[in-house]
């Protein structure tokens, strides 16, 4: 059976292909590595097809063709720059899933997989936060998220496929190229004496190991192919970990011992506006519907992560 990866070649999408290939699939990959990068697919490289192509304006309309599912990762995970960049987030996340949904139904693609964010539901008002919740985010990258999912559920029930939208928490793990870990520990590779953090530290989110994210995707799809219809689930951990203790993790394994300094962007201590201060998913519902459950904390998922890339960074 053959599968569709966009987005293959970036972080959660490289352990999505060698999952795939491991498990006996044609995969293609389509990725226009602007934060991706080919060596994360060095393994497998051999057993797939590679399309380099901009998704924005896709030039191999044809590798749509005979694909059972698409898996759809390629997007901006930036959150941050979206708060400042809200057209390189229009156009990387919305116009993308846009072009993506438009070849899928184009070439009568049955299964659609989107990969969502916890950042849909904005500040939460009900933690842990069930699906049911109201989607109000307050960063351009939820809404583009959010866009995304629509449209996802309404190719599927306009043009007969199957969709399943994961709202991922934060997801960690080797190769991440972006987010907490990796900003402190490229900060503190750049200078051992002084670490700035971006907030006042007392962010709480919920972290969620690679392993046990890529066990959710594969199992909440195979329940969205068999029971047909559209999807919606949170994929996250029962925990989750302040920023603070998250620095302590990183200064920890770095061995450095530097000048610790917090910079809120906002009265209430957020790193940057469209921050959101405390996110924890209620995951009952892929437990109970789907099975899934993660086997490693939010803090083992933040201890393994750190070690895993102060070692590829050399820090
Ligand atoms: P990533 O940046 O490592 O991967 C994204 C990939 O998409 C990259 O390989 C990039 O080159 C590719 N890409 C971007 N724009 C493209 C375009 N126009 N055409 C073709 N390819 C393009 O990010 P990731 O952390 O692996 O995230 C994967 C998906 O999961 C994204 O949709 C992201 O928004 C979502 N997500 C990630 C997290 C997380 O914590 N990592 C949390 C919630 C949701």
């Amino acid at each position: 059976m053959r599968v569709l990866i966009t987005g293959g070649a970036g972080f959660i999408g490289s352990f999505l292909t060698e999952k795939l290939v491991e498990s006996g699939f044609d995969v293609i990959v389509i990725d226009n590595l602007s934060s991706g990068d080919l060596g994360r697919l060095s393994d497998v490289i051999d057993r797939i097809r590679f399309v380099k192509d901009d998704l924005k304006n896709p030039s191999d309309p044809e590798a749509f063709q005979n694909v059972d599912t698409v898996f759809h990762l390629a997007a901006n995970p930036e959150v941050r720059i979206s708060v400042t960049e809200p057209r390189t987030h229009f156009d990387e996340n919305i116009l993308v899933t846009f072009n993506v949904l438009e070849l899928s139904r184009k070439y009568g693609i049955k299964n659609i997989v989107y990969a969502s964010s916890s950042t849909v539901y904005g500040d939460a008002r009900v933690i842990p936060t069930p699906e049911d919740h109201p989607i109000q985010p307050i960063s351009i990258y939820g809404a583009a998220k959010a866009a995304g999912e629509v449209m996802c559920g309404t190719y599927a029930r306009l043009y007969g496929m199957n969709c399943v939208a994961l709202r991922y928490a934060n997801i960690v793990g080797p190769r991440l190229r972006h987010g907490v870990i990796y900003d402190l520990l490229m900060k503190l590779r750049k200078n051992p004496e002084e670490l700035e953090v971006l907030g006042d530290g007392t962010q709480e989110k919920s972290y969620l190991y690679i392993t046990d994210t890529i066990n959710a995707t594969l199992m909440a799809w195979e329940y969205a192919v068999k029971n047909s219809g559209v999807y919606v689930y949170n994929v996250g951990n029962w925990d989750l970990i302040n920023v603070r203790e998250i620095v302590n993790i990183i200064v920890k394994v770095s061995g450095f011992n530097p000048r610790i300094t917090y910079r809120p962007a906002t009265p209430d201590g957020r790193g940057w506006p469209g921050d959101v201060k405390r996110m924890l998913l209620s995951i009952d519902k892929i437990v109970r519907e789907v099975g899934w459950k993660p086997n490693m904390s939010s803090k083992d998922a933040i201890e393994t992560t750190a070690k895993a890339l102060s070692q590829e960074l050399g820090v």
